[in-house]
Parts: C-alpha cells; sequence; structure tokens
C-alpha cells in the first residue's frame, strides 16, 4: 500500500482567503507521492468531518455512495432514482393485480 511505503507530512496554506490542507511526502517517484495525497483526501473524505455526509445509494444494484446535501436524497443519481421508482411501482402494480385476482 503506497501510504506504508511513503511518509507524508500533514501542513496548512494559506490562499484565497482561507486555509488549506498541504501534504509533502518523502517520495523522489512523482506518480508515487500523487498516489499518497490522493490515498490521504480519500481517506480524509470517508473518516473526516464531512463523513456524516457520505451515504450509500439506496438503488438495490447500485454500489456508489454520495455527499448527501438534501435530507430528501436517497440515491446517486437520477438514473438510480428513477430505476427504483420504477422497481417500486412495478411491484405495488404486481401486489395490487395479485390481491385482486384473489
Ligand atoms: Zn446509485
Amino acid at each position: 500500500m503506497v501510504l506504508d511505503r511513503t511518509r507524508i507530512t500533514p501542513g496548512i496554506a494559506v490562499g484565497d482567503d482561507r486555509f488549506h490542507a498541504r501534504w509533502t511526502t518523502d517520495s523522489d517517484d512523482p506518480f508515487e507521492a500523487l498516489t499518497a495525497e490522493i490515498a490521504v483526501f480519500a481517506l480524509t473524505a470517508v473518516t473526516g468531518h464531512a463523513a456524516v455526509l457520505l451515504h450509500k445509494c439506496e438503488a438495490s444494484r447500485c454500489m456508489l455512495f454520495f455527499t448527501r446535501l438534501d435530507a430528501r436524497q436517497h440515491w446517486c443519481s437520477d438514473v438510480c432514482g428513477n430505476r427504483a421508482r420504477l422497481a417500486r411501482s412495478a411491484k405495488t402494480n404486481r401486489e395490487s393485480s395479485t390481491a385482486q385476482s384473489t
């Protein structure tokens, strides 16, 4: 794992009138340094203060996570939302036709 091989030091940079996280690495390999920085940002995204906003898409066959900015948002995209609504509608129609036939 790149984080096992590369030492990463956190820092703070100031720019655009606000603070930014800055990470420096001890690697001479630019690809490994970039990969390590991306890994740190990914870890921060899933474990940091904004992690409470991260939710798994509720669509049955979707594996994606998304940032929930609205409590009514349940899916990662309109495509997943439309599939879920269609599946729910089809299930309701099946149950309705089954109840009528009995
Ligand atoms: Zn989805």
